[in-house]
């Protein structure tokens, strides 16, 4: 799934290959996916992407954004993989939106679980699209403890820390996924109360969020997710579907899989108090 370090790595690595770049072909879902979301019909997509130019590539909180000429914005939401390929090779036989570029290359975006792909002219009236695209990033300086400490204001005191920091898109882009190591870090269990939280961890939490969070995306992503070529991010995540058979790497005890809000969580019950 894109969080915060997925959609800011495939959004350099995107703008740097694709801006400059024109569309000469938009091809159709060629096998139709239930849980893929389009904004109106997809079949008109074409009709506003073909002969666009391709000016930028954003990445924002869970989204990605392809910024063309006469406002034309393809975005995409997390659950879609977006993937490049060059002019010599084959299209891939299962996607569902392919374009083709004047040169030959193309992008294809494929959904495993589920994922929006939109199309629109200028503006898109979704709530989570606008939340994410107008926030302040978590790696953004203006994201200080100040900021921080406001998002605890603002909620019920009996709420777990997880729904505070990964649900409801509080902080757009810091989801399930990015959350296992933010919490390993700052040694905090996933289902501690935010009342029970002093302004110590809390502030200690701030840091390994902030600290955490860019070191995934000074990586290119999580070890557990794909950017814009196929490969697998550079940084080897902590406590993930890949790890959690592992020790714990700071007491050697059993990490502990649990579902938990609607995602899988990961913990360590004798570090994460
Ligand atoms: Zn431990």
């Amino acid at each position: 799934m894109i969080e915060t370090p997925e959609s800011t790595t495939i959004g350099y690595q995107a703008e740097s290959i694709l801006a400059g770049k024109r569309i000469a072909e938009v091809v159709q879902a060629t096998s139709p996916h239930r849980f893929t979301w389009y904004n109106g019909d997809p079949l008109l997509y074409g009709s506003l992407l073909l002969g666009r130019e391709i000016l930028s590539v954003r990445g924002h909180g869970a989204f990605i954004d392809i910024v063309c000429d006469d406002d034309i914005i393809l975005s995409i939401s997390d659950g879609v993989n977006l993937k490049y390929y060059p002019a010599f090779e084959k299209h891939p036989a299962k996607h569902q939106l392919l374009i083709v570029f004047e040169d030959k290359s193309f992008i294809a975006f494929t959904v495993s679980m589920y994922g929006g792909i939109y199309t629109f002219k200028k503006v898109f009236d979704n709530f989570y699209y606008n939340n994410s695209l107008n926030s302040i990033s978590p790696l953004k300086d203006e994201f200080d403890e100040a900021y921080f400490v406001n998002i605890f204001k603002r909620v019920k005191k009996d709420m777990s820390i997880k729904a505070l920091l990964a649900t409801e898109q509080r902080i757009p882009g810091l989801g399930n996924g990015t959350l296992q190591d933010i919490l390993f870090n700052a040694g905090l269990h996933p289902k501690r109360k935010i009342s029970t939280i002093s302004d110590f961890e809390r502030g200690d939490l701030f840091h390994c969020l902030k600290v955490t969070l860019k070191s995934m995306t000074d990586k290119g992503g999580r070890d557990t997710e794909k950017d814009f070529y196929g490969h697998k991010g550079g940084y080897k995540t902590i406590l993930s579907k890949n790890t959690y058979k592992n020790p714990c790497p700071n007491c050697g005890g059993d990490i502990v899989k649990e579902a938990y809000l609607g995602g899988t969580i990961y913990y360590c019950s004798a570090c994460q108090k």
